[in-house]
């Protein structure tokens, strides 16, 4: 903690946004052929410098790549797109506060809000138009979100449906189980829940024990899913599942999606430090599913599965938007408490700022290697674990600038800005351990993309 701020208990605002993705360029891409624009030697500076030359060996240059030329500069119809994406979000989000998601009618009025994406056909962009999207390319996706983040409109309660369950089925999927499951994912009438982890089964996900038994046309499930977020709200879950016991632990895997409305199922809300309660327990005791309810083969669910967590630990298009708001909330409560002139806090905020400068280049780096039909591939783990840090450190700094104000509740008339900053702090530490821990990733760094010896195993 460090030095008391003044008593404060009117909101801090910032001082808007600016970080988009054309601002971004007008400031510092240099300009080439007209208005073409060559991002990756500014990227590629930013992102591998740190690195540093003698160790660079063949692997390493595979994954810093270093030069791919791009045309960052919207096309007209991307940037109509912007326009009308904003006009839209202008008018329609709503004014006040949805509530807490971890609410039924805070859920009920998210849920509302969905279905006006959907009817506006806002659902899912980036989805196919033979299903319902827009076939948006990477660039307009990303235009949508950072529009989204701009406008601070409402928190997606179906992303796992949008951006895991759907993009699963379209790739392994039937026909029948995508006329089935599709369209209530992007209508958002179904919400889908992420049934992976178990008790015993987060990093180390090929442990898991829970089990489906054939009987004949059915699968009958036992066992216990954790932290699954929006399970006491959602419709279907897509699980991992273990119908093979005596295959070594990566094979017998199968995914099911499972209907949580079956008998056997059992949602119990983990209540979280915040009162919250975000998540939860789901047990399964002799829950039937029909075996048309399996994507991809029997056993082979672990392929299923790695193609998923691919799609979770994708790119975060327009998260950077979301990190220069926060960057910006903090300039505005470090003067707002009078701590400006503190040169401690200076020195950390002008460290965050460029952590979020850096980060955007990345951002803009990764959409180069996807726009030109690179996969993302182990660098996703580069990506996850340096937002999820950052984002911890700007709300660790915003709770420190508060010094003992950050210990009171939002009804303490010296409250300052009600409990933003607490919410976000304790949320920021969870960012570190959802879809892969800050150790997991720099294994996988390490292991991968830095070509060193693999960790030991017991
Ligand atoms: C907000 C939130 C939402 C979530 N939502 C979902 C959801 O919807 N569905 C779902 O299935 N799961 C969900 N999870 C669970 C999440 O995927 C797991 O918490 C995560 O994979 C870590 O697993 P674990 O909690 O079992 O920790 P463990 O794997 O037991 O890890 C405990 C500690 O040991 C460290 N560790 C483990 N293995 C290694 C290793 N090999 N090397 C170095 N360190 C290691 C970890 O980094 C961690 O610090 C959610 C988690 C959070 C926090």
């Amino acid at each position: 903690m460090v030095a008391r701020p003044s008593p404060l208990s009117a909101p801090v605002t910032s001082t808007g946004m600016e970080a988009t993705l054309p601002n971004l360029l007008s400031r510092c891409a240099p300009r080439v052929s007209g208005e073409a624009l060559l991002l990756s030697n500014l990227i590629a500076l930013s992102v591998a410098a740190p690195l540093g030359a003698p160790v660079w060996d063949n692997r390493i240059s595979r994954s810093f790549d270093p030069v791919v030329s791009m045309d960052l500069n919207p096309t007209s119809e991307q940037q109509a797109f912007r326009d009308e994406i904003r006009a839209w979000l202008e008018r329609e989000v709503p004014r006040e506060p949805l509530g807490p998601t971890s609410t039924e009618e805070g859920f009920a009025r998210h849920q509302a809000w969905e279905r006006k994406l959907y009817e506006a056909g806002y659902a899912a962009i980036s989805w196919p138009r033979a299903y319902g999207g827009r076939d948006a390319d990477l660039l307009t996706t990303t235009i949508f979100q950072e529009e989204y983040v701009r406008a601070g409109a409402p928190e997606r309660i179906n992303v796992l449906g949008v951006s895991l369950a759907g993009p699963t089925l379209m790739a392994y999927g039937t026909d029948e189980q995508k006329r089935r499951w599709l369209q209530g994912i992007l209508s958002g009438d179904d919400i889908w829940c992420q049934g992976f982890s178990e008790p015993d089964a987060g990093s180390d996900l090929a442990g898991l024990r829970t089990t489906a038994v054939r009987e004949g046309d059915e699968y009958m499930v036992n066992g216990q899913k954790i932290w699954t977020s929006v399970g006491r709200f959602a419709d279907w879950m897509l699980a991992l599942v273990r119908t093979d016991r005596a295959a070594p632990k990566h094979k017998g895997i199968s995914f099911l999606m499972i209907d949580m409305h079956s008998p056997g199922i059992e949602v119990r809300p983990i209540v979280q430090i915040n009162g919250d309660a975000g998540f939860a327990e789901v047990f399964l005791t002799d829950v039937r599913v029909p075996v048309e309810n399996m994507v991809g083969e029997e056993h082979d669910g672990w392929r299923v599965a790695m193609t998923t967590l691919g799609f979770e630990r994708g790119t975060g298009l327009g998260a950077h938007v979301r990190f220069s708001r926060d960057l910006q909330g903090l300039v505005a409560l470090v003067k707002a408490v009078g701590l400006a002139d503190d040169p401690i806090i200076r020195d950390r905020v002008a460290r965050l700022y460029a952590e979020t400068e850096v980060y955007k280049h990345h951002m803009y780096r990764t959409l180069t290697r996807l726009t030109s039909g690179k996969p993302i591939g182990p660098e996703a783990s580069i990506n996850k674990l340096y937002w999820s840090e950052m984002e911890h450190r700007i709300y660790e700094t915003g709770m420190d600038v508060m010094g003992p104000y950050a210990e009171l509740t939002p009804k303490a008339g010296a409250a300052v800005d009600k409990d933003r900053w607490q919410k976000a702090y304790w949320y920021s530490r969870a960012s570190m351990i959802y879809a892969g821990t800050s150790e997991i990733q720099k294994n996988i760094i390490a292991e991968r993309v830095l070509g060193l010896p693999k960790e030991p195993r017991a």
